[in-house]
């Protein structure tokens, strides 16, 4: 039985097994592990909704360097803003927190005195820089470095602050941003792994795009959305009050019209502000005057165009980061993120801007490359949202998670193992009412399958069943059928605002005239600023 050909074999059969384990080894610590510390380049525009990204299906246009992040990393389908507007989303991203736990329901200071990703980044040992629009009022803390656009930011010869004072840069604001970036990449110190926050401005009302791109979509039919003219029947009476429609609400200068010689220079801007309800397009047979709905044709593809082509431009700017990358060798370890702080209506409902809790609007585009650790070209529909990017980031960086954090680490999710307790349901709640677009102020709750919102101050309710309805056009609210969806919706929405100590802290305090406290160190630096 013990013959040496047999102690032989069995030797050589024990060196095979070794040489397998270490090779199965060495293969899952190349998936499992991350490098120590990689760097994190986190990519962040501005209204820049997922429909609008061709890795997500996007009808309209292509975005190569997007789709090569999406080809090399993992695509999010369901990641989604808290509270989907500017100001709010980007304290919840720095905070990991809700609006009424960190203070930012609306327009108002991020407290200085908060602690953000960046401090505790910088505690683990990164260099961290922030870079672009930050309209957080107060001055960036936590970062080495800072470089910021005051307020909303210009889309032509932008103006940045730092420490030093400001500066205009000559150019495009998205090919400036991606060019300071670079430059802020190259004089970093190398010793330490690097967190930059790039914040783009596009595509931001309004949808200003570099010359290059101007045309780009100019002889296209844009096709329409099938919702662009929903009715809002059966729905609450917010659609019907609300000021962000294509139709109704897109002024002369969202929509690019050129003032009459005649008119007295004191009245150009008043005569951009309004709404026109005749245009005059010039065709093959000469002046041609839009009304009524051919105006309303027009007027779409018109928002569309400039929408689109100012997406071109950060798009141009994401691709050349990833050359760039690749040109310094650091590729391999660096993680890279693309989202925007909230989605954006591109007609659906009529609509445009965000604000609501519809799909378009809170839906966040989030694309993330990080080699060696995310399988390329995955997808996850686990349900994220913004407060889970710092305790992301933290636990990229190996540092401790932050106890005040509300998000959790979507790690796993990259690494494609989806937690057995993950959430099937985020809470949602808007407050900015009145606002700027009179969108009624709402809170709801959007699971896996359902979504329900509340009105608040209209005592109103939706319900949509987003499975047979994606496009949220049937509220199910009053269905006799759908009472015990109602029902666990509406426990489930309390059980959340208990857990999360929303207590309703911030549902009174937002009169016009507080909502709009600018970020008024900056704006006494530089008063033309586009605020
Ligand atoms: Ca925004």
């Amino acid at each position: 039985m013990t013959s040496p050909s047999m102690l032989r074999f069995l030797g050589g059969f024990r060196r095979f097994l070794l040489l397998l384990t270490a090779l199965l080894s060495a293969a899952g610590s190349r998936t499992d592990a991350a490098p120590s510390k990689p760097n994190i380049l986190f990519i962040l525009s501005d209204d820049h909704a997922a429909q609008a990204i061709s890795a997500y299906g996007s009808p309209w246009n292509k975005t190569p360097g997007l789709d090569r992040l999406a080809r090399e990393g993992m695509r999010l389908d369901r990641c989604y803003a808290v509270n989907s507007i500017c100001t709010p989303s980007r304290a919840s991203i720095l905070t990991g927190q809700y609006s009424h736990r960190n203070g930012v329901p609306v327009f108002n200071n991020l407290d200085p005195s908060a602690t953000t990703v960046a401090h505790r980044l910088r505690q683990a040992g990164y260099h961290t820089a922030m870079l672009g629009k930050w309209h957080l009022g107060s001055e960036p803390q936590g970062f080495d470095e800072w470089n910021i656009l005051p307020g909303q930011g210009r889309y032509q010869d932008p103006v940045f602050y730092d420490r030093d004072g400001h500066r205009i840069y000559r150019g495009h604001v998205s090919d400036v941003t991606t060019d300071l970036a670079i430059r802020m990449l190259e004089k970093r110190p190398k010793d330490k792994p690097f967190f930059l926050m790039c914040h783009h401005k596009a595509p931001h009302r309004n949808w200003s795009p570099a010359e290059r791109h101007r045309l780009q979509f100019a002889g296209e039919e844009i096709a329409e959305p099938a919702t662009l003219r929903d009715d809002y029947r059966g729905r609450s009476d917010a659609l019907r009050q609300q000021r962000q429609s294509v139709f109704r609400d897109l002024t002369r200068r969202d929509l690019k019209l050129v003032p009459p010689t005649d008119l007295p220079a004191k009245g150009v801007g008043a005569w951009l502000d309004e709404v026109p309800d005749e245009v005059v397009v010039p065709s093959a047979t000469g002046p041609l005057t839009l009304r009524g709905e051919a105006l309303d044709r027009w007027k779409y593809q018109r928002y569309m165009q400039d929408y689109l082509a100012c997406v071109q431009g950060v798009d141009d700017g994401v691709g050349r980061l990833l050359d760039w990358l690749d040109s310094q060798g650091l590729r391999e370890n660096t993680v890279v993120i693309y989202t925007s702080d909230q989605g954006f209506f591109l007609g659906e409902h009529g609509l445009y801007d965000k604000r609501f809790m519809y799909e378009p609007s809170i839906r966040m585009p989030f694309l993330i490359r990080w080699p060696g650790v995310i399988v390329a070209g995955s997808t996850s529909e686990a349900l994220s949202i913004n407060c889970d990017f710092a305790p992301t980031f933290l636990e990229m960086a190996g540092a401790p998670a932050a106890p005040e954090m509300q998000g959790r680490s979507l790690v796993p999710i990259l690494k494609g193992r989806r937690p057995a307790d993950w959430r099937s349901g985020f809470y949602y709640r808007y407050y900015h009412d009145p606002g700027h677009h009179d969108t009624r102020a709402h809170y709801g709750i959007r699971t896996d399958t359902h979504k329900l919102i509340h009105y608040w101050k209209l005592d109103q309710w939706e319900m949509y069943d987003l499975v047979a309805d994606p496009q949220e056009m049937t509220n199910r609210v009053t269905d006799p059928s759908m009472a015990a969806v109602l029902t666990d919706l509406k426990s489930r929405l309390v059980a959340e605002r208990q857990r999360l100590g929303d207590t309703n802290q911030f549902a009174n305090l937002l009169p016009r005239d507080t909502v709009d406290q600018r970020p008024k160190q900056m704006d006494r630096k530089h008063p033309d600023s586009e605020l």
